[in-house]
């Protein structure tokens, strides 16, 4: 029924416009991984509030210290290694540093046989090793995907 998806349509755009909808947004694009690592981790909901609020009230680039603008955006800064909040920055600053981001997968490597994934989340060590590296990547998608992100 087109109308009622006219109708939710609507209701979600007044939703993300309330401060919970704004932010429950921005966080999610935060937490979707790039295709070269991670996705913004973070320990708890504080620690990821906290990242908003640098966000919301930062207004010159910690870099150029430029102010934003509709053409060049705030963007929330990570190192896709890690996971870890870096900076907020303008989208010009944050598009050069990754071009500087040459880092292959992070957490798996070549090994004799084949290929290992190693990962650590709060001294707990974890595992996998396949000779199907394609596989590999998929099974590292869905196991951080089910423990390093807040749902
Ligand atoms: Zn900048």
């Amino acid at each position: 029924m087109p109308r009622r998806t006219e109708e939710q349509k609507e209701q979600r755009r007044i939703y993300e416009q309330t401060p919970q909808g704004k932010f429950l947004n921005i966080i999610s694009n935060w937490k979707r991984p790039p295709k070269n690592g991670y996705g913004l981790i973070c320990e708890n909901r504080e620690e990821i509030e906290g990242i908003y609020g640098l966000y919301i009230s930062s207004e010159r680039c910690e870099e150029c210290n430029c102010l934003y603008t509709e053409d060049n955006k705030k963007c929330m800064d990570h190192c896709h290694e890690s996971g870890k909040f870096r900076y907020i920055l303008c989208h010009s600053c944050n598009t050069k540093r990754k071009k500087n981001n040459t880092s292959g997968i992070p957490n798996i490597s070549k090994q004799q046989n084949g290929w290992e994934y190693k990962i650590q989340i709060k001294s707990k060590k974890h595992s996998k090793f396949s000779t199907d590296l394609e596989w590999l990547k998929e099974y590292k998608v869905e196991f951080e995907k089910n423990n390093l992100y807040i749902h």
